[in-house]
């Protein structure tokens, strides 16, 4: 269990003292050191403290993937203002306003410059010329010291690829203590070079922030999203590690061979399910070492394995609760489902999120002993690892019967060709709901595919349909989108 937690800022000062050439922060721009981060982080502290911004004030910030985003967004962990991060895809001032209960945003800001003149633009809300504030200026005045890591940090958006969006609150000690937890099994070297490609509004990007300033190491910083330049990203940086969801490994692992990529050492995967298949194929074109999490906004990190297990083991579920994390699997009556029986996963510890923002939401997901309960369906084995099995919210019931529609994918996943697949429920007069599926599967159409499901699944859990795509719709974080899977599979069936 972790006890000493500090702030993100408090990790960069002591960093910057200890090793003040580190490279830490990088991007197109090049490389910042840890000290001129700790330079531009106070500077812009204290920029925005005399801007106004106090202790506690929300401010959204546009989370381009750039080093001066990283540095606005450290100047306002320094000042203890909470930042609401929103997608560079979403307008600043609709996202903070569309949210219920409305988020009371003191500023909107955004990163300017390159490295030689670093700058965050600040508006204020009913101004609509921002005021620039360089993170170059010399003699600004401090802000105020401030070192409560427990306080509102970060607002998340959660993606919603199933559900209704909720903005869920962080504070920097959960992010801290997911990363102290995870050090010892995530295969982290002192010499690390870690790739930012994820978006900085998720909990997985915010993690490698995290990692950087807490581990000292270097953080890579890419808009980049096509698998060729993240590949040359890696080959020119020489990145060893990185966190992702399955469908960046894979797209990264189809065109490795051409770019001679040999320097990844290690790799967090989570977000989405994968099967064994692709795991070894991942490991081996890119020649580097998975390490299966299992997380979520409200919860950073929930399990994870561990870096130095052989590959069996790895594959073998998304590894223990971490060791901070209290994880329970209650029956529908609140006793303690006995090991390897299959129930809602539900955590507590110190990674979990203060709540949402809507204190009603809050209620609905924390229950009286402080368990979040998340959603996920899985079951804990013999060895204390976790497996899931599905989503609570995606069961699909066929005329009163429970089915799973992971089964189903993974069994559309383990036919040859199938590179994706997705299934819902639709509603169905007869039958209440029936499974429906999409699929990516170059060679082959849908018959293929039912005749190679209908060998490994029972009858009731054939999907009525499978719905044959080029591609997967897919969230901002790489996820298959199940709410426009469900528009055309629906569409689909109109016609
Ligand atoms: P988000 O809050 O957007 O990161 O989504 C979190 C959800 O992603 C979880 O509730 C799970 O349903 C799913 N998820 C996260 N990690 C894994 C994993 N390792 N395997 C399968 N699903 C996962």
């Amino acid at each position: 269990m972790n006890t000493a937690v500090y702030t993100l800022f408090q990790y960069l000062r002591n960093l910057a003292a200890a090793r003040p050439e580190l490279p830490l922060l990088g991007d197109e721009g090049g490389w910042r050191t840890a000290e001129e981060c700790l330079r531009r982080v106070e500077a812009g502290a204290g920029l925005l403290y005399s801007s106004g911004l106090r202790p506690g004030d929300l401010a959204a910030l546009r989370c381009e993937r750039s080093v001066n985003t990283v540095l606005t967004l450290l100047c306002l962990q320094r000042l203890g203002a909470a930042a609401v991060l929103v997608s560079p895809k979403e307008d600043l001032r609709q996202t903070a306003a569309a949210c219920s209960p409305p988020l009371n945003t003191a500023a909107f800001l955004s990163a300017d410059g390159g490295p030689l003149r670093p700058a965050i633009l600040l508006r204020r809300p009913g101004e609509d010329a921002p005021v620039r504030l360089p993170l170059c200026a010399s003699g600004v005045t401090p802000a105020p010291v401030w070192d409560d890591p427990d306080a509102p940090a970060f607002y998340i958006f959660t993606s919603g690829s199933s559900g209704e969006k909720k903005a869920v609150v962080l504070s920097q000690g959960n992010l801290v203590s997911n990363l102290l937890d995870s050090a010892p099994l995530g295969g982290y070297f002192e010499d690390d070079i870690a790739l930012g490609a994820l978006p900085l509004d998720h909990v997985f990007g915010l993690a490698l922030l995290t990692g950087a300033v807490v581990l000292g190491h270097g953080l890579y910083l890419t808009g980049a999203s096509s698998p060729e330049e993240l590949l040359q990203v890696i080959r020119r940086e020489r990145i060893t590690r990185m966190n992702g969801v399955p469908s960046l490994y894979l797209a990264l692992a189809e065109k490795a061979g051409r770019y001679g990529v040999d320097s990844l050492r290690a790799g967090y995967i989570g977000g989405a399910p994968w099967t064994p298949k692709q795991f070894r194929y991942i490991e081996s074109a890119l020649g580097m070492t998975l390490v299966p999490v299992y997380g979520m906004s409200e919860c950073i990190g929930i399990s994870c394995a561990s870096f130095h297990a052989p590959q069996a083991e790895r594959m073998a579920g998304v590894g223990p609760f971490y060791p901070a994390n209290e994880g329970r699997i209650p029956r529908e009556d609140g006793s303690q489902a006995p090991q390897g029986e299959e129930g809602e996963v539900c955590v507590n510890g110190p990674m979990r999120m203060l709540g949402y923002h809507d204190p009603a939401q809050t209620a609905r997901a924390i229950d009286g002993d402080g368990f979040l309960h998340t959603g996920d369906l899985g079951r804990v084995d013999g060895n204390g690892v976790l497996h899931l099995t599905g989503r609570k919210k995606d069961i699909i019931i066929r005329n009163g019967v429970n089915l799973s529609p992971r089964r189903i994918e993974d069994a559309l996943l383990s036919l040859p060709n199938v590179q994706s697949a997705a299934v819902v429920g639709l509603p169905d007069e007869q039958c209440g709901e029936l499974p429906w599926a999409a699929a990516v599967c170059p060679e082959g159409g849908p018959d293929g595919l039912m005749e190679g499901l209908r060998r490994c699944l029972a009858k009731n859990e054939l999907p009525a349909g499978i719905l044959c795509l080029d591609s997967m719709p897919m969230t901002a974080t790489g996820k298959p989108d199940k709410r426009r899977i469900r528009e055309l599979l629906r569409q689909n069936l109109q016609k």
